[in-house]
């Protein structure tokens, strides 16, 4: 075994005060990627510490050069951009293009959010009094928790880290016990960079005893999460009874509908991509289809006949167009959502079944399957899968398929794909998503713009994008009213 994954914390790499490790595998094969130390919450308390000791002098720091300092780690990630995607296609699954994508995302995060260091503007407003001005200024919130999920085991730990330095906060990190060695390797570049002492911790291990610890620290000023709506939930209440800011990015059940004027082939590219990418274990992943009943059964045969001829396997092969799902239990519940499907009544019209032989049988794979004569109540129309089965809902119009992709719990994102440019418009205003695409796929969200749904796919503040997105979240606002009048002046009061 090589070396073993360690904390950072205070600047230093350092073993759990368990003394106990555990082991981070490929979903494609079962080949230990590293070990890890499984840590305590003592380990949170020392990070925390840290993260409180180095607040004081990082808030101070010009955010021009904490700007300066993370267009350093940009850099750092660039030059490492192909070591770091294959670790992500290893750890996680997905295939290389995929992982190296991973890696891009965190690397536009860097360098954007080091440009937003001589951005952080406020507003200067006249006041109504003789000899006296008035502006609002951004700063930290104080000590962020951060936990994050695998399914993007570099980008989101960017999204929450890069805005949360810039606007000078410092971080305690808990990312998902599925790919903590993505998280370390992504911490050594904020190292590497020269970020000072306890700016950025980091501290492995499980959720229910880490993450938990982490976020209802007392010491934790503001907690972000990105995961299940299970948990997402839970640490919502236990952070609002705690005063803490907090927010949350959690499931989707994300919609593409094709209208009857649609360039279908395009259409089918996007369902592949937006369903079948990933593995479908994207938040934004497209798992329903729904589709105008005049090109229903077409779309349906060149759908299927496209997803049929998918090369399914380890991610890190040529030749592979979508990997494994992350573990036994993710395997567990889409082959369960599958028989689900059938007791409903929907027609399996496409896979179905675990791949569990040859090169394939230590890795959780499963077909691209698809679902037909799918009705929008069903729970697999209504419940998050989080794997490649896509269900097709046959509408009649416009109106019924608005009402059908709004008819969920969840509000991430949609797309429709139509020529008709007045469609196009009334699905932008009508479709209550927090993004919406036009002729493409639901994924493919880009990081300069807000990241995040409405109704149960998210709390808070939005993520990345700059104002109305991720620099809400990681400031407060203070407004400064200065007097030089040298009177005493009575806003509201001294109106002539
Ligand atoms: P998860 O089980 O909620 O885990 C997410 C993170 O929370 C992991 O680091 C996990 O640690 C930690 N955690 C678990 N229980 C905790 C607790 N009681 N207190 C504090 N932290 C805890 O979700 P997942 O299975 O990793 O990810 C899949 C889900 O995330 C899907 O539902 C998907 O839709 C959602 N997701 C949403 C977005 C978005 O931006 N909207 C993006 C990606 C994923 P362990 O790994 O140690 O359990």
């Amino acid at each position: 075994m090589g070396e073993v994954h360690r904390n950072f914390i205070n600047g230093e790499w350092l073993d759990s005060s368990s003394g106990k490790t555990f082991k981070s595998r490929n979903p494609a094969n079962g080949d230990v990627v590293g070990e890890v130390v499984m840590s305590t919450k003592d380990d949170v308390d020392r990070a925390v510490t840290a993260a409180t000791a180095a607040a004081e002098k990082w808030r101070l720091v010009p955010a021009p050069r904490r700007g300066e300092m993370i267009y350093k780690v940009a850099e750092i990630l660039a030059r490492r951009k192909d070591e770091l995607g294959r670790l992500v296609t290893r750890e996680m699954g997905k295939v290389l293009p995929e992982g190296l994508g991973d890696v891009q995302e965190a690397i536009d995060m860097a360098y954007y959010m080091a440009g937003e260091g001589r951005r952080l503007s406020g507003e200067t407003v006249p006041s109504e009094l003789p000899n006296k001005d008035c502006k609002s200024v951004r700063v930290p919130v104080g000590v962020f928790g951060l936990v994050t999920p695998w399914n993007f085991p570099v980008a989101i730990p960017s999204w929450k880290m890069l805005p949360a330095l810039i606007c000078g906060n410092t971080v305690v990190i808990k990312p998902s016990s599925d790919t903590p060695i993505c998280a370390s390797e992504f911490v050594k570049a904020f190292e590497e960079a020269g970020i000072p002492k306890g700016v950025v911790n980091l501290v492995q291990g499980s959720g229910g005893e880490v993450g938990e610890a982490l976020v209802t620290h007392p010491g934790v000023h503001g907690v972000s999460f990105t995961g299940s709506c299970r948990v997402g939930e839970r640490l919502h209440a236990l952070c609002g009874g705690l005063g803490k800011e907090f927010a949350a990015e959690m499931g989707g059940k994300n919609a593409i509908i094709v209208m009857d004027d649609a360039d279908l082939d395009l259409a089918v590219e996007g369902a592949l991509w937006g369903g079948f990418g990933t593995t479908g274990q994207r938040c934004t992943a497209t798992s329903r289809l729904i589709v105008h009943e005049k090109i229903h059964d077409r779309f349906v045969e060149m759908f299927r006949d496209r997803a049929s001829k998918l090369v399914v396997g380890d991610g890190l092969l040529a030749k592979t167009q979508m990997g494994p799902l992350i573990n036994a239990a993710a395997k567990g519940k889409v082959l369960q959502y599958i028989e689900i499907g059938c007791e409903e009544g929907a027609t399996l019209a496409l896979g179905g079944k675990e791949l569990d032989s040859g090169d394939r049988a230590n890795g959780y794979f499963v077909e691209p399957t698809i679902f037909t004569g799918v009705t929008p109540q069903m729970r697999l129309a209504q419940e998050e899968v989080f794997g490649p089965v896509v269900s097709v809902i046959k509408v009649s119009g416009l109106e019924e398929a608005i009402r059908v992709v709004n008819g969920v719990k969840y509000g991430l994102s949609a797309s429709i794909y139509t020529r008709d440019v007045n469609k196009s418009a009334v699905a932008e205003r009508d479709i209550d998503t927090g993004i919406v695409y036009i002729n493409a796929p639901t994924i493919g969200a880009e990081i300069q713009l807000p990241f995040g749904g409405t109704r149960g796919s998210g709390i808070g503040s939005r993520e990345a994008g700059g104002r109305g997105g991720a620099l809400d979240l990681y400031s407060k606002w203070k407004v400064i009213y200065r007097d030089f009048s040298g009177a005493l002046q009575k806003a509201q009061i001294d109106k002539d």
